[in-house]
């Protein structure tokens, strides 16, 4: 690319080789992966990282909304993706038709996507969803028999999943306990005459990371693919957590340097006054890709790899921050606003303990206009 870049995304795709393949080491060869690229692959771009996580074998991508679902049918025909949300009235049909996998949480839904899949004289794949305790989609434990009934009894339905979602396995030991108990307990109530379906699964990242004993033979990492690891209060498992290289990095350049006096403030709102003289960088990117608005006076971005607090509030296209330490720093310098730079690095996970965030907000809430490039052997 000859066109300068004000602010930009580079995704590294031998990291996400590297953490998919520690994430197949994790878990053995017996359990199959289901890598979560929902909201663009996590702010890494879809259409290329689902390329790259076929190339390398992914067995099952997870998906958000049925675009999603569509952009990665683009490029593999036939791959197995599941629709983690619920369908919306339109897309029971749609699902159906491209072959995505759908989650259920109740009777209504059934019979519905049955009555569909019986217009269209196709098979609907589903995965049925039951609720241990995060409460957002699921059946409740009781009903999963009378449900996973229905699907076995139509010649329509292919009965392909059972799953469930924790809710704070990064902290909680005894709620994550008592999820893995409800869940067990539910998959013992199968047998001969009412058969499991091929695919049971539990564990996101973070039970990958902190919790030994996985349930089921899946597992649906996100956040882990791209080699963040999410905070909590436990200790991980093993040492994956220590292998793992964060597949993104978010930069931006220097565009004007200044002298600031005592007393002189910065930016809308006047929230920063400087209390001695300050030299000044103004960086070329703001809210509107996506560097957080809570970033203002809180964060710190990387330059010559250099800590520089970030000054006053945070605009849509440009950021202040303090250079007073970098006396050779001049515009047109890189600023590193997530990665590493030096021996410095600033990690996702570290501008949203700073902006009061989580990782996956971060990631996500680069906007649309930030480039998106690829470096890696694969990268194309
Ligand atoms: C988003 C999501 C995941 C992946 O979560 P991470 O914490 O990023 O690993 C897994 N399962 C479901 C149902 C999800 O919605």
């Amino acid at each position: 690319m000859t066109c300068e870049r004000r602010c930009w995304v580079e995704v590294d795709l031998d990291a996400l080789r590297n953490n998919l393949s520690w994430i197949r080491h994790r878990v053995g060869k017996e359990t199959k992966v289901m890598t979560v690229v929902k909201a663009d692959a996590y702010g890494h771009g879809l259409k290329q990282i689902a390329g790259h996580l076929m190339q390398n074998g992914t067995d099952f991508f997870g998906v958000a909304n049925l675009e999603e679902a569509h952009a990665i049918r683009l490029t593999g025909k036939d791959w197995p993706i599941l629709m983690l949300g619920s369908c919306l009235d339109t897309e029971w049909a749609q699902a159906v038709e491209w072959g995505v996998s759908v989650t259920i949480s109740s009777l209504e839904e059934v019979v519905r996507l049955h009555r569909i899949a019986e217009h269209q004289k196709k098979t609907a794949k589903v995965h049925l969803k039951v609720d241990t305790g995060m409460g957002r989609l699921g059946c409740q434990p009781g009903s999963v028999l009378e449900l996973a009934g229905f699907i076995h009894s139509t010649n329509r339905l292919h009965f392909e999943g059972i799953y469930t979602h924790f809710a704070d396995v990064e902290t909680d030991v005894a709620f994550t306990r008592s999820q893995k108990l409800l869940f067990r307990s539910v998959l013992r109530r199968f047998g001969s005459r009412l058969l499991l379906p091929s695919f049971v699964h539990s564990s996101n990242s973070g039970a990958l990371i902190y919790d030994r004993t996985l349930v089921g033979n899946m597992v649906r990492p996100g956040l882990l693919v791209y080699g963040i690891i999410p905070p909590g209060h436990r200790k991980p498992v093993g040492a994956m957590h220590r292998r793992l290289k964060p597949s993104l990095a978010f930069y931006s350049r220097v565009t004007h340097i200044k002298w600031i006096g005592r007393g002189d403030s910065l930016s809308y709102g006047r929230t920063y006054k400087a209390r001695r003289r300050a030299k000044v960088a103004t960086v070329s990117s703001g809210y509107g890709d996506g560097y957080p608005l809570a970033a203002s006076n809180k964060a710190e971005v990387l330059i010559r790899g250099v800590r520089c607090p970030v000054l006053g509030r945070v605009t849509m296209d440009q950021t202040l921050v303090d250079v007073t330490a970098i006396s050779e720093v001049t515009a047109g310098d890189l600023v590193t606003l997530i990665g590493t730079h030096g021996n410095e690095a600033v990690s996702a996970t570290e501008l949203a303990s700073r902006t009061g965030s989580i990782a996956w907000q971060v990631l996500t809430n680069i906007t649309y206009r930030v480039p998106r490039i690829y470096r890696g052997t694969r990268a194309s």
